[in-house]
């Protein structure tokens, strides 16, 4: 056992945040990892060593055997740890990691070069580089990302936790969840009590609907369109591609080219980031796109999308024409007072009219959800005269 402790940090599902901060030490059992609460060794042998975060400062180590664990340190004196060095498996690795060092270098100015030869072209396709960087990001630590979101999200809200609704929330989003071509995700959705018509998504399948919005829909389509709409934001990677995008230009190239690890040391503190983000007129139309086909693999009913959109279209007149009544034409005044629904998705009549198109073509028979969805409904109305408003919620 060498007598050296690099401060270090683990990524693993059972610390509060995903992340917590310790000790590495080395020995021959392994690389020992411990803080207050955890500890784990994954052994030297089969250990995988890699670099990365800006400029390769951070040595990260993972282990096949123990694939929930990732462990990373900036302290390079790790890489001259005796026990290390004298190990015949990791001399290579080590061997291998200042080659791959050099290789960067090649590569960075192979990229300094492409970004000086063509600027414009790049920044046009910076949505398709975060595109082709997400898909380097394992699906757990999105899941970590969005949970971590949705914890520092539940501090402020006042939620609805109250099994019945969740059965039923389930119930109604399970035709949509069991249509996905592939289970990347676990989908988790909430209700949250808020007076206004707004829904959002976090990586890893969070997904939360305010209660209005559960109220003032008239059918399940409605509810089912929005929903489809957000979980198409999960699957296409939209939060964790505004927060690749958020890390800069060099992280992102990198990740794109196949070394993610920078951009893992990166994200994982993204949390109140994604909380705030707004996502751009591509990504939503390519949400509509994707939550209209949703719909139509679950066999639901897309006129419910459309006629949603135009029930938002109209509360945004609603709105601007009481505003315009009550303080003139100030755009300011005008934006604080538009819901958030509105102000995180524009409907824009082309947003519309493409979905009016979409539901023009669409080939029935559907599925009829109403007797769950009016349930979902009563249930929202008891619980929130049942329990009165929580003081602190907004
Ligand atoms: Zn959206």
């Amino acid at each position: 056992m060498s007598d050296s402790f690099y401060p270090a940090h683990a990524f693993h599902q059972a610390f509060a945040q995903g992340r917590a901060s310790g000790d590495l030490s080395v020995g021959a059992a392994g690389f020992c990892f411990r803080n207050d609460t955890q500890s784990v060794t994954l052994p030297l042998e089969g250990a995988r060593l890699t670099l990365g975060g800006a400029s390769d400062r951070i040595v990260f180590i993972a282990h096949p055997d123990f694939p929930d664990w990732s462990l990373y340190t900036s302290d390079r004196a790790i890489l001259r740890d005796p026990v290390l060095t004298a190990h015949p498996e990791l001399t290579v690795a080590l061997g291998k990691m200042r080659r791959k060092r050099v290789h960067n270098w090649t590569m960075l100015a192979a990229i300094s070069a492409v970004i000086v030869a063509i600027p414009v072209a790049l920044l046009l396709n910076m949505a398709w580089l975060t595109g082709i960087a997400a898909r380097q990001i394992p699906a757990s630590w999105e899941e970590q990302l969005g949970k971590t979101a949705m914890g520092q999200y539940q501090v402020q809200a006042d939620m609805i936790q109250d099994p019945e609704t969740a059965r039923l929330l389930s119930e109604l989003t399970g035709v949509l969840t069991e249509a996905l071509p592939d289970a990347r995700y676990k989908f988790h959705f909430y209700v949250a009590r808020e007076p206004s018509l707004n829904a959002f998504a976090l990586p890893g399948g969070y997904v939360v609907v305010h209660s209005e919005l559960l109220l003032r829909a008239d059918s399940a389509e409605e509810v089912l369109g929005v929903l489809a709409h957000e979980i198409s934001h999960v699957t296409s990677q939209h939060g964790t591609r505004n927060v690749i995008a958020s890390t800069g230009m060099f992280l992102t190239l990198q990740a794109a080219l196949g070394d993610a690890s920078g951009l893992l040391g990166t994200i994982a503190s993204a949390a109140p980031f994604l909380l705030s983000q707004k996502y751009s007129r591509g990504f939503e139309n390519e949400a509509d796109a994707q939550g209209f086909d949703l719909l139509q693999r679950a066999r639901i009913d897309g006129r419910g999308m459309v006629s949603f959109f135009d029930k938002i279209k109209a509360e945004e007149e609603k709105i601007r024409a009481k505003v315009r009544e009550q303080v003139g034409d100030d755009a300011g005044a005008m934006l604080t007072e538009i819901p958030e629904f509105l102000a995180t998705h524009p409907t824009t009549d082309s947003r519309i009219e493409r979905m009016r198109e979409k539901a023009a073509h669409q080939q029935g028979p559907f599925r009829d959800m109403s007797a769950t969805f009016d349930a979902l409904k009563t249930r929202i109305r008891e619980f929130e005269t049942e329990h009165p408003a929580k003081e602190t919620a907004k």
